[in-house]
């Protein structure tokens, strides 16, 4: 017997504005498509978050023994940067600026994708397509959408017909929107004069003669738009209907609408019986976005070398941190949240470390059954970590009550209560066993720490030659000292 035959997942579909039960297509499978990152540049946390929640929900399916096909994609093309179909590719501007290839681009930001994700303890998705290596299914996908009479090409680029599509089908369904009031609101921008109507949008783009990502196509040579790569490529690894479709909140509209349209006009079939969207992630009660500039990277805030946050944080403290608030919610990233987060981490491994040395009674003295289904209950509420965390942490009050002996566990409790702390604590949430003394950026702290305070004693009795010898040595190692009104702080390069 599985878990998932005892364990009902009730999730919160974006589609229907509803919990409800999680039934897979197929019984003990799962397929479920994440959009991933576009790599024209560094992750920042925000895309951090969104990676991360799928990373704790593709966790729980697994642990509750779902087979699970997790296909997340690396968008290497076609995402240009104004959502209506104007304006240069992302990645080609960005080798344009920096004057290297395009395809140069792509694996920069890769690897430094995926370096980031294996610091974070992510596990890596079963399938990590391209969209460069899906132009094929792409343009057949659009010959199916003409063939079906919901899109049209004009002058060597393709347009899904939104109104005509709206006749027949529902567009806007999953962002509730309606379609008169998008004409409503919809600005007339230049270069759009293509389109029949400005709430179509782009299957295949000409490009311009200057454009350096091209593919030969029926219509001309040019690139995919960038709603279609998903399309394919779900259709491809998961089929025309699949169980769970996730991504960030400000995918919904248009990405994730666009989406539901290509497949009801290619294959008449909406693809995805459960919708899920992770909401942002602020800093200092600002959306983190590239486009403002209000970001910090994960190896700025895993360095301590950032302008916002007082101290480095473990990559452990990052993934609980995340898992202390739902995915749905909005999550406020600031120094106080994460020292709080920090203490509640290491509190929790302490305890954690604690288990192996706890001894078996006769008899036991604490419910570990009903204490371990609300454990399950928590993640089935539509994944919900805090309260999950909450139990785990009433679990390491007990761990510390059986060790004094005011409770007690007998042998076949104690494995049971082990077993379930190790399984959500390393495989649900994902987290790394460090306690505060082994980590190694509090080591580095701590010595980094010491040799402020011998600079300011060497300050302080004028020995000059000594203090500055402490600073610019720490800078020949990538350790630089600021010093400010409230102290002399650290970061490192
Ligand atoms: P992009 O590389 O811009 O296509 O974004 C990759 C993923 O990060 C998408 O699922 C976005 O929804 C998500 N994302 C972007 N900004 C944030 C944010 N501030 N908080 C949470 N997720 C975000
Ligand atoms: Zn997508």
């Amino acid at each position: 017997m599985q878990l998932y035959q005892s364990n009902q997942i009730k999730l919160y579909n974006s589609l229907t504005g509803k919990k409800e039960v999680f039934k897979p297509i197929e019984e003990g499978y799962v397929g479920m498509y994440v959009c991933g990152p576009t790599v024209y540049s560094n992750v920042h946390l925000g895309n951090v978050r969104t990676f991360m929640s799928f990373d704790v929900i593709f966790r729980y399916l697994k642990h509750l023994g779902y087979k699970v096909r997790y296909v997340r994609n690396i968008t290497d093309a076609g995402h240009l940067e104004n959502d209506a179909d104007v304006g240069e590719d992302k990645i080609t501007k960005k080798a344009r600026l920096e004057q290297i290839e395009p395809m140069e681009v792509v694996q920069r930001y890769t690897v430094d994708f995926h370096n980031i994700l294996n610091t974070l303890n992510f596990l890596p998705p079963s399938i990590e397509p391209t969209a460069t290596g899906h132009i094929i299914e792409q343009i057949e996908l659009i010959k199916s959408i003409i063939s079906n009479g919901f899109a049209y090409e004009v002058n060597g680029s393709v347009y899904f017909d939104v109104h005509k599509f709206n006749k027949t089908n529902k567009y806007g369904k999953l962002s509730k929107r309606k379609l008169e009031d998008l004409i409503h609101n919809t600005r007339t921008l230049d270069g759009q004069s293509d389109k029949k109507n400005p709430q179509d949008f782009a299957l295949w783009k000409k490009a311009e003669p200057q454009h350096i990502m091209r593919w030969p196509s029926p219509w001309s040579d040019g690139f995919p738009g960038w709603h279609l790569e998903c399309t394919a490529m779900s259709t491809k690894y998961l089929g025309e209907q699949f169980d769970i479709h996730g991504g960030g909140m400000d995918l919904k509209f248009p990405h994730h609408e666009c989406e539901i349209a290509q497949n009801e006009a290619a294959k008449g079939k909406s693809p995805v019986n459960y919708w899920l969207h992770a909401n942002m992630l602020e800093l200092n009660g600002q959306r983190m976005s590239k486009t403002t500039g209000n970001t910090v990277n994960p190896d700025e805030l895993l360095s301590g070398n950032n302008k916002f946050f007082s101290k480095a944080y473990a990559p452990s403290v990052i993934r609980f941190f995340n898992a202390q608030s739902s995915y749905r919610s909005v999550l406020d990233l600031t120094d106080d949240g994460l020292l709080a987060s920090e203490k509640g981490f290491y509190r929790l491994m302490d305890a954690v470390n604690l288990l192996e040395n706890l001894k078996p009674s006769d008899k036991s003295t604490i419910d570990i059954h009903a204490w371990k289904q609300k454990c399950y209950d928590a993640m089935n509420d539509d994944f919900n970590s805090p309260i999950l965390i909450a139990h785990l942490f009433e679990a390491a009050k007990y761990i510390n009550q059986i060790k004094d002996g005011s409770e007690r566990l007998n042998t076949e409790d104690l494995k049971t209560f082990t077993d379930t702390i190790n399984a959500f604590v390393f495989d649900v949430l994902g987290l790394e066993n460090t306690s505060k003394n082994e980590s190694g950026t509090d080591k580095l702290s701590g010595a980094v720490d010491l040799l402020i305070k011998l600079r300011q004693e060497a300050r302080a009795n004028k020995d000059f030659a000594l203090s500055d010898k402490i600073r610019d040595e720490l800078a020949e190692v990538g350790i630089q000292l600021k010093d400010g009104k409230d102290g002399t702080t650290f970061s490192v390069n």
